[in-house]
């Protein structure tokens, strides 16, 4: 993998890594945060939710409380002027007492004023009209009624009524007993509540009609909210589950919100407590937005240095490859000096040079492992004249073709050497070999340069021919040296262009 790919690849992967993953974690995070949010805006609404209801069901309760009261005392002691007035103080006691309580009345079938809290019966009253009274004759249960919200005949506030049946002795309708609460009072209660600044709370009666809504819309009490989302939503929840929460888009003022719903314990009324998504959300669009920024401003200073970085890689990379390329240059360049140090331009015989260090190398060789070493030196014949009736190219064209041949049929042994050792003299090295051997290759070569006839005109023989002296030694320590077997060599070829030359001559063993 690592082999396949450049580091420059890998630093590239790992800043983006390192910013897709800080982008990643950010968004991730953010969107936690948004669900946690709602969360809690579930929950808040909710607890609303409860409290409204409690407090409610308790007010009603205190009201109505009194009104059973009234109807167990009504009914058991007849309403004779002195037991009127008793209830009549204590009907004002009751008033006085509880701040939710605007009045408390008793009507008689007829819906005429029997007694009030306030003490005054003006008999241009009359509430037979009303729809806690028609209920209450019509319905022989004796349950509490909760009615619609009015406007109080009497004291022009808007009130809740609640009410119960008054039954004469053999059962039959006998009247009305009323408590009017004060929307009011629930509206400062309400007020206490925090449900933000687009959040709206409200109490509703089963059947749909508006008791009170937080922001406060006197124009909306006593509505109907039947056709709202809202009311249908919580009309369709079976009985005991009416507690929960969803989302509403509001009719009046287009706002989202999460409604939380409870149904009052003891009373047909439910509240809802709704809380803005948007300004729920608000917050933590504002958290989102500058951390995002944070986040990216990051990303980029890493993306940018990391970039940088990179580019630092990539340069380096290419100088390192570079320095490879040139150093490869250098060696090979060496290499070919150093090959033309130990070589001969013109025949790629070894040089002298070379000769020389193998020589003394295969001396000492040969000295301690008491080898015999073997030296053979050639001597193109009449060469001078060559080159006077040819030309020095042509002469210089035979040496080429000589020394191939030579070495065509040269042994290649480790440490054999073939070298050009003068002008047109080539020798030849061969270790670990005797006369007889040596004499053999020499007299193989000799015959191979006769056969080939190349002409030559100046030389008496009519051919290029050859002549070749060899030696042998066992070099002892003390005794020889090696330029004793070149010398010997030498020597030999000296007799064999005296005996004629394009010959063989071995050199007599001392
Ligand atoms: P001999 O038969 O006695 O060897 O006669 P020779 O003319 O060959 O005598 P010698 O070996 O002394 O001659 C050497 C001549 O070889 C001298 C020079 O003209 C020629 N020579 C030496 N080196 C070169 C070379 O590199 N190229 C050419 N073309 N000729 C060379
Ligand atoms: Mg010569
Ligand atoms: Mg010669």
């Amino acid at each position: 993998m690592s082999k396949r790919f450049s580091i420059t690849f890998w630093a590239t992967v790992f800043v983006s890594v390192v910013c897709l993953s800080l982008v990643g974690v950010d968004v991730w995070r953010s969107l936690n945060a948004r669900g946690f949010q709602l969360l809690e805006m579930e929950r808040l609404g909710a607890n609303v939710a409860r409290a409204m209801a409690q407090q409610a069901d308790d007010t009603i309760k205190a009201a109505d409380t009194a009104l059973t009261d009234l109807v167990e005392r009504i009914e058991t002691d007849g309403q004779a002027a002195p037991a009127l007035a008793r209830v009549q103080r204590q009907m004002t006691a009751q008033v006085a007492n509880l701040p939710q309580l605007v009045g408390l009345y008793v009507y008689d079938e007829n819906g005429r004023w029997i007694v009030n809290s306030r003490g005054v019966l003006s008999q241009s009253y009359n509430n037979a009209d009303r729809e806690y009274f028609i209920y209450h004759r019509t319905h022989p249960e004796r349950g509490p009624h909760v009615g619609d919200p009015v406007i109080s005949r009497d004291t022009g506030k808007w009130i809740m009524p609640v009410s119960r049946r008054l039954n004469k002795a053999d059962g039959s309708f006998g009247g009305v007993v009323l408590a009017t609460l004060d929307i009011d009072y629930f509206r400062r209660f309400y007020q206490s509540f925090d449900v933000g600044a687009r959040g709206a709370v409200a109490l509703v009666g089963n059947n749909g009609v508006l008791m009170l809504r937080k922001p406060f819309d006197a124009e909306r009490v006593g509505s109907s909210m039947r056709d709202s989302e809202l009311y249908r939503h919580y009309a369709r929840q079976a009985g005991g589950a009416r507690a929960g929460s969803a989302f509403f888009q509001s009719l009046h003022d287009g706002e989202i919100r999460l409604h939380s719903f409870r149904p009052l314990e003891h009373y047909p009324l439910f509240v809802t407590a709704g809380i803005s998504r948007e300004e729920m959300l608000e917050r933590w669009r504002r958290d989102t937005f500058t951390r995002s920024i944070g986040v990216v401003v990051l990303a980029a200073l890493i993306g940018f240095f990391g970039k940088r970085l990179v580019d630092q890689i990539k340069l380096r990379a290419l100088a390192e490859a570079e320095l490879r390329k040139a150093r490869d240059a250098l060696e090979s360049a060496n290499r070919t000096l150093e090959r033309q140090a130990m070589q001969d331009g013109l025949t790629g015989l070894a040089n002298r040079r070379q000769f020389d260090v193998t020589l003394g190398n295969e001396f000492s060789r040969a000295t301690r492992h008491e080898d015999t070493l073997a030296f053979i030196m050639i001597d193109v014949d009449y060469f001078k004249q060559y080159n006077d009736v040819y030309g020095h190219s042509a002469g210089d064209e035979v040496l080429r073709t000589v020394s191939k041949l030579i070495r065509a049929l040269t042994p290649k042994r480790p440490g054999d050497l073939t070298a050009r050792y003068g002008g047109e003299e080539i020798g030849i090295l061969l270790p670990n070999t005797d006369v007889t051997g040596a004499q053999a290759v020499a007299e193989r070569i000799r015959q191979a340069v006769a056969h080939m006839q190349m002409p030559h005109s100046g030389s008496p023989l009519a051919h290029v021919t050859l002549s070749a002296g060899v030696a042998t030694i066992s070099p002892k320590r003390g005794v020889h040296l090696a330029g004793m077997l070149v010398e010997a060599a030498d020597k030999a070829l000296y007799v064999a262009k005296s005996e004629g030359r394009n010959r063989v001559c071995v050199a007599q063993p001392e």
